[in-house]
């Protein structure tokens, strides 16, 4: 027998097999509502308006440096562009400066590369006892933190009989539960799967409670911009935890996959906020992240932030980057509205508002494993069974035809 005839069989992420499934699937009706990524009116990839202008203008460019290797520590402008993104910094205050003192930034391959190296830095020297998870999660915060042997536990999320945001049942359990040092895992906007997020009093209540604790908040950045168009309302939470917990240290894994349409470059940036305005400190944290990073992956890669910085500098690009992320996310609601209203139409069963107030990729449909099988089996429309759909998937074509779909599987 081989030396590996003993390994464990692992489930890989369930989103995958699903996908192989929909490829599978001969049915010239299929729907695909599985994987998390963007797609136009037509059910097609979309790169960003802008994203295609900068990469001719890249190509164009023809810079003979643009395959060298980027530091470890990664692209610096990036770095300083992707900070400002998330915290919100632009008018270069003396307060801003000082915050600015306490973060020290890492180019990481995306946002899972982001969250990984959180993962490992902290374990290694915050040794948290253990994390909190939302429950539910974006199934990989599960593998990241397991592969870094911190013990994993869950706080109430969602309240499937409500279909609704679980406030009282997170708060209860952390209040319980949760001890100093331990780190609390926190998706900035656009909770992936069940798009339901916090008021601005709850996130306020929730960093009141991590520093009474002594919780080290673990934001998880993947939507800003893309959720609700607005690029400060996405990040609000951020921000609010960083200006008004001074004393808090935290940190944030940021992503461009979505945001940027460039899922496949591996554009993303890890944070450590101190409570230290000081460059010494700042550095050395830099300094124990280069060292990880030289070990996992010396450094990332480069065409994608390239690209990400390009926009970020001009401020042109950006307003057109805007208008890209306003496309985006303007066509989920309305998307979001037709299925509702067919529905509605159609007179199915139960309570449908969740749809239309959920926010960002996701809809936690309310759907039972049962019936999602049904879909899939009956009407080849694909989706977790969680109930999770992605929303993107959807279609002025196709819309109608999923609706009846639900429809048939509640009844
Ligand atoms: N975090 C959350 C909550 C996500 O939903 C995703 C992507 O689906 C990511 C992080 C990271 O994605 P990527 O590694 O493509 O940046």
């Amino acid at each position: 027998p081989s030396l590996f005839s003993e390994l464990p069989r692992y489930q890989i992420d369930s989103v995958f097999a699903l996908i192989a499934d929909y490829i599978a699937d001969t049915h010239p009706e299929k729907v695909s509502l599985g994987p998390g990524v963007y797609r136009d009116d037509q059910g097609a990839p979309w790169p960003l308006n802008v994203v295609e202008k900068v990469e001719k203008q890249l190509f164009e460019k023809n810079d003979a440096g643009r395959h060298e290797y980027l530091t470890i520590a990664g692209d610096g402008t990036f770095l300083e562009l992707a900070r400002d993104l998330c915290f919100g910094f632009g008018e270069g205050t003396p307060e801003e400066e000082k915050l600015k003192l306490k973060i020290a930034s890492v180019q990481t391959i995306s946002g899972t590369g982001a969250n990984h190296m959180g993962a490992l830095f902290l374990s290694k020297y915050l040794k948290p006892a253990r994390v909190w998870i939302s429950d539910p999660t974006w199934m990989n915060h599960h593998t990241i933190w397991e592969l870094q042997g911190v013990e994993r536990r869950t706080y109430p999320y969602y309240h499937a009989e409500k279909r609704a945001f679980d406030f009282e049942g997170m708060m209860a359990t952390l209040e319980e539960q949760a001890e100093k040092n331990d780190v609390i895992l926190l998706h900035a906007c656009a909770h992936n799967p069940t798009g339901l997020d916090p008021t601005k009093e709850q996130w306020k209540a929730i960093a009141d409670l991590c520093e009474r604790k002594g919780l080290f908040p673990f934001f998880d950045s993947a939507y800003q911009g893309f959720a609700s168009g607005n690029l400060t309302e996405d990040s609000w939470s951020v921000q609010y935890f960083l200006r008004n917990k001074p004393n808090m240290e935290m940190c944030l894994a940021q992503s461009f996959s979505k945001n940027f349409g460039l899922y496949g470059q591996r554009v993303g940036a890890f944070h450590l906020v101190s409570n230290e305005p000081s460059s010494e400190l700042r550095e050395s944290i830099k300094v124990n992240l280069c060292h990880l990073i030289r070990g996992e992956y010396s450094m990332a890669p480069r065409g994608g932030s390239t690209i990400v910085k390009t926009v970020l500098l001009d401020e042109q690009l950006k307003k057109e980057w805007q208008n890209d992320l306003t496309i985006m996310s303007d066509r989920i609601k309305v998307m979001r509205k037709a299925l509702y209203d067919e529905l509605q139409r159609l007179g199915t069963p139960g309570t449908w508002e969740h749809l239309v107030t959920q926010i960002g990729m996701f809809s936690y449909t309310g759907l039972t494993a049962a019936q999602c099988h049904a879909l899939r089996g009956k009407h080849h429309v694909y989706m977790l069974d969680s109930g999770r759909a992605s929303i993107t998937g959807l279609t002025s074509e196709n819309v109608v035809y999923v609706a009846r779909a639900f429809d048939d599987v509640v009844r």
